[in-house]
C-alpha cells in the first residue's frame, strides 16, 4: 500500500482520478501525483493523520480510487474495496448470479439489506421527481443495446423502432413495483418487467463506504467512483476537497470549473459517458418516452452531503431538464445544490454552492437563486 502526500483536486465524470498539484484551471490530463511522503513506514497503525492510503481498482464496470488518512486509513481502505466489490457483485445486471438478476429472473423475491435500502431510495425518487427516475427502466435499455455495447458495431447501430419502444415501454413503470418493506420482498406487478440501480449504484456506495471509514474513526477520506466523488471531512490540513468538473466529451482532459467541499457528494450525470457506438445516443433515458434525454443539458452535477440521493438526482434531474429541475431544486434547496451544464456551454449554478464554485477559464456562470 503506498502512501503519498495528497494535494489533489479530482474531476468529477471521469474514468480516473485525477490527482493534480496546485490545480487551478489545470485539466486533468496534466495531472501529476505528488511525491511518496513517507514511503518507508510500513505500520499504518502509527501512521499520522495526515498520512495517506489509497488502491486503484476496477469494480461497475470503471475505475475507482479510495483514499484514506491517518492511522485507520490503510484498514479503511481494504474494507472500502470489499465493500464496493460486495455490492458489484449483488448489483450487477451483467452477472447471472447477482441478486439484481435473480430478482429479474423471478419477477421479484426477498432483498438483502443493501437492496432494500436501494430500493426504499429508488422508489422514493421515482415519487418524488414524477417519475423522471425509473429503476424499472432497465428493458428499455437492453432494447437500446446498452447491456451489451462491446457487442454493437457503428456501421450497424440498429435503433429500436416505434412499435419496439412503445412495447418495451409497457413494461417501465416503478408505480407497479410494490415493496414490502416490513419483510424485505420486492414484488414486479408485471410480467416481463426488470429493474436496474445503475442511476444510483455508485452514490449508494461511496454514501455506505463514507459512513463505514466514519464508524471506523478515519476523519479524512476521499472516493472517486467512476467520477462520482464523496468526500469525508476536509483535507487533513483543514482545506476544502478540490473537484473538477469535466468538459463532456471523453476525448477531451478539460474542466469546465472546480467546486470545492467537504462532507459532501459530487457526482455527475452527463450525455457523454456511455453511447451506442456510432450515434450520440447515450444511457440516460426519459422514462416517458424511452429515448436518450436529449434537453440541451450537456450534464448535471449534485453537489450533497448524501451520496445517494446525489447519484439518484443526478440522473433525474438531467431527465427533468433546467426548467423542471430548477423547480426541483427550489422546493428541496435544503438537501442539495447542483452545477447544470448547457449545450452552449454555459454554467448555471445554484446559490448554495455559488461562492465554492470557480468556473475554468472561458467559462461564464450564473447563480440560481
Ligand atoms: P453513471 O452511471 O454514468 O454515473 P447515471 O448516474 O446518470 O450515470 O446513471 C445512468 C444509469 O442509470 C444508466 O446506465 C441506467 O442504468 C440508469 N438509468 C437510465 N435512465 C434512467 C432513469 N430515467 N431512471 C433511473 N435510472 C436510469
Ligand atoms: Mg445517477
Amino acid at each position: 500500500m503506498k502512501m503519498k502526500k495528497f494535494t489533489a483536486c479530482l474531476t468529477a465524470g471521469v474514468l480516473s482520478a485525477a490527482l493534480l498539484a496546485g490545480c487551478s484551471g489545470t485539466p486533468a490530463g496534466k495531472a501529476e501525483s505528488a511525491p511518496d511522503k513517507n514511503p518507508a513506514q510500513s505500520h499504518s497503525e502509527t501512521a499520522t493523520e495526515d498520512a495517506r492510503f489509497d488502491d486503484t481498482f476496477l469494480a461497475m464496470d470503471t475505475v475507482m480510487t479510495v483514499s484514506a488518512f491517518g492511522p485507520k486509513g490503510q484498514a479503511g481502505v481494504k474494507a472500502a474495496r470489499e465493500k464496493i466489490e460486495a455490492l458489484d457483485a449483488l448489483l450487477s445486471t451483467g452477472s447471472e448470479t447477482s441478486e439484481v438478476s435473480r430478482l429479474n429472473a423471478e419477477g421479484g423475491g426477498s432483498l438483502s439489506e443493501d437492496t432494500l435500502a436501494l430500493a426504499k431510495a429508488s422508489l422514493a425518487l421515482y415519487e418524488d421527481t414524477d417519475g423522471a427516475f425509473d429503476i424499472s427502466i432497465y428493458p428499455v435499455m437492453k432494447l437500446w443495446g446498452f447491456d451489451r455495447l462491446d457487442d454493437l458495431s457503428a456501421d450497424n447501430p440498429d435503433i429500436p423502432t416505434k412499435e419496439e419502444l412503445a412495447e418495451t415501454l409497457a413494461l417501465v413503470d416503478a408505480g407497479e413495483l410494490s415493496l414490502d418493506t416490513e419483510n424485505s420482498v420486492l414484488t414486479y406487478g408485471l410480467p416481463g418487467m426488470a429493474v436496474d440501480f445503475g442511476g444510483i449504484t455508485k452514490g449508494y456506495a461511496s454514501d455506505t463506504v463514507i459512513h463505514m471509514l466514519r464508524d471506523m474513526g478515519i476523519r479524512h477520506a476521499l472516493l472517486n467512483l467512476g467520477g462520482n466523488v464523496q468526500a469525508l471531512g476536509a483535507k487533513p490540513d483543514g482545506s476544502k476537497w478540490r473537484v473538477g468538473i469535466r468538459y463532456p466529451d471523453l476525448q477531451s482532459s478539460d474542466i469546465v470549473g472546480i467546486v470545492s467541499v467537504e462532507n459532501k457528494a459530487v457526482i455527475t450525470s452527463g450525455d457523454y459517458e456511455r453511447t451506442i457506438p456510432g450515434t450520440d445516443y447515450h444511457h440516460i433515458i426519459d422514462p416517458a418516452t424511452g429515448w436518450p434525454v436529449e434537453n440541451g443539458l450537456r450534464s448535471v452535477t449534485i453537489v450533497s452531503e448524501d451520496g445517494t440521493l446525489a447519484d439518484g438526482l443526478s440522473t433525474s434531474l438531467f431527465v427533468m431538464g433546467m426548467e423542471k429541475a430548477e423547480e426541483y431544486w427550489r422546493s428541496h434547496r435544503e438537501a442539495f445544490d447542483v452545477i447544470f451544464l448547457t449545450e452552449d456551454l454555459k454554467l448555471h449554478v445554484t446559490e448554495g454552492i455559488a461562492e465554492d464554485f470557480k468556473p475554468a477559464d472561458g467559462y461564464k456562470m450564473d447563480i440560481i437563486s
